[in-house]
Order: C-alpha cells, then sequence, then structure tokens
C-alpha cells in the first residue's frame, strides 16, 4: 500500500499512524510487522516504512530508505466544468490518474452541479495520487469562470479544447500539428459540462492562441468519457510520458 502523509520524510522518521489508517493496514489490509508500507508527501520522494502494529487500531510507520526521489508534477492543465457531485470525484481522480498536474474546475453558462465541494476533491485527488503512484500531489486550482480561468494559462500553453463541434479529423495528427510532439509543450485541455459550451464561450476560447479545437470523432460523448479520451490522446501524442 502507499500512503500520502503530510509530514517531512527522512531516516529514521516515526509517522504515528491516524487511527483509521491504522485500522486499514493492520486490520484490513492484515500487514504485519516490517509488511512494507510506501510513504510520500508529495515534496521528498517516495520512501519504505516498516509498520509496527502498537496495537488492534494503533500502529507507527518507521521510515526504512528512500524507493524514489521526488519527481516534478506533470505539467498538464485540466480545466473542466463540474459536473454533478459524483462524476466530479470521477472526473478528478481520472484527471489524476491521466496525468494532470493542475486540475481547475471551470464556471459556464450551462455548468451544472450545486456548490463544488473542494475538500472532497482535494481528498479524491490524493486518493488517487496514492493508488496510481506519482509522487506530487496535482495541485487542486480554486474556480474560476471560463473567460478568467483562461488567462491563467500562460500564452506558450497549448490549450486543447474539446468541441464536439469542431469538424471531424485525424486527432492525432491535429495535435501534431497543434505542437511539435518534440517540443513536449505546456499543455492543458478543456472540457465542458453535461450541457455544452454556449456558442460565446466556445467562440471565446477559439480565439484564444495556441487553442487547438478538437473533435474525438461523430459521437456526443458525457463530459467524463471526454475528459479521459483527451486526457489519454494528448498524453500519447504530446505527453511527457512521466
Ligand atoms: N453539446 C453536447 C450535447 O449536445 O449533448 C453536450 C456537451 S457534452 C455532454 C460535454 C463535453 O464533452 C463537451 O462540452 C465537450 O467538451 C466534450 N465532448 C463531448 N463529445 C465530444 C466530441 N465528440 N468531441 C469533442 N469533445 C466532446
Amino acid at each position: 500500500p502507499r500512503l500520502f502523509v503530510e509530514k517531512p520524510l527522512a531516516v529514521g522518521t516515526v509517522l504515528p499512524l491516524e487511527r483509521a489508517q491504522a485500522n486499514y493496514l493492520i486490520n484490513v489490509l492484515r500487514r504485519g510487522e516490517d509488511d512494507p508500507v510506501l510513504v510520500f508527501n508529495g515534496r521528498d520522494g517516495e520512501w519504505h516504512a516498516s509498520l509496527v502494529a502498537t496495537g488492534r487500531k494503533d500502529g507507527e510507520l518507521r521510515l526504512v530508505k528512500q524507493t524514489r526521489p521526488q519527481h516534478p508534477a506533470a505539467d498538464l492543465h485540466y480545466l473542466f466544468a463540474p459536473l454533478k457531485s459524483a462524476r466530479l470525484d470521477y472526473l478528478a481522480q481520472k484527471a489524476v490518474e491521466m496525468g494532470a498536474g493542475t486540475i481547475r474546475p471551470v464556471l459556464t453558462r450551462f455548468t451544472q452541479g450545486d456548490r463544488i465541494n473542494m475538500d472532497r476533491l482535494k481528498a479524491n485527488t490524493i486518493e488517487a495520487a496514492e493508488q496510481c503512484g506519482i509522487l506530487a500531489i496535482p495541485e487542486l486550482a480554486p474556480p474560476l469562470r471560463l473567460a478568467e480561468a483562461l488567462t491563467t494559462l500562460d500564452p506558450g500553453r497549448l490549450l486543447v479544447f474539446c468541441d464536439e463541434d469542431a469538424p471531424i479529423s485525424d486527432p492525432v495528427r491535429a495535435l501534431s500539428e497543434a505542437a511539435d510532439p518534440a517540443r513536449r509543450p505546456p499543455l492543458a485541455v478543456l472540457v465542458g459540462p453535461e450541457g455544452g459550451f454556449s456558442e460565446e464561450e466556445r467562440v471565446a476560447v477559439r480565439a484564444r492562441p495556441n487553442t487547438v479545437a478538437l473533435s474525438l470523432g461523430p459521437r456526443i460523448l458525457r463530459a467524463d468519457t471526454a475528459a479521459v479520451a483527451v486526457l489519454a490522446l494528448v498524453q500519447a501524442v504530446l505527453g511527457d510520458g512521466r
């Protein structure tokens, strides 16, 4: 198992486990003395720790050695218009697994979904990071209206705009023409809400320089399907494979 902890990590550090973590390791995973547990904090790399059970639901981790040095976060920004909360968790989780380094909800004219529970999204990104083996916890940026969110992207960043109205073409060619894969350009992807983008939003996004409107094929994908599809495509064609 891999655990994210918010404490400095060094040889010999002893980390008392929270009860839920101790219960998970000792009683759910039935790990015992000296069973290896991997620990990371998003800054100091990944460490091999040995589990010391100090009770049925109490224990601590003793750091033994660093297994991987710290790795910078992926430089991929993922902008998405929120969906209903259950799908929001899914979106955050998939964005982490698919290599997003920065995740930002954007508010659009047809954004559904109630208040965005950022604490819950944060917990989902940490859990996804534990599961998928990355070392840096993606940044969860505060929600912004679409126009404002676009201004947070540096001009050199290629924005891949998932637009079901874009001409259906070969997405690999479209991406490779928009940016030289060898240059590994900084990237961002934008996926709309269930209700889609308004016409004026579509025009505004397309007007941004260094933006490619990309069709993901002839079918209308659910926003969360489109998210995984475009992230997989971007990683395959332009990603740095981190
Ligand atoms: N306009 C859609 C409709 O008519 O039902 C609603 C939007 S769709 C459910 C949600 C988002 O997924 C879109 O805003 C777009 O970003 C993305 N998307 C869905 N299908 C797509 C496709 N074929 N190509 C590119 N993006 C797509």
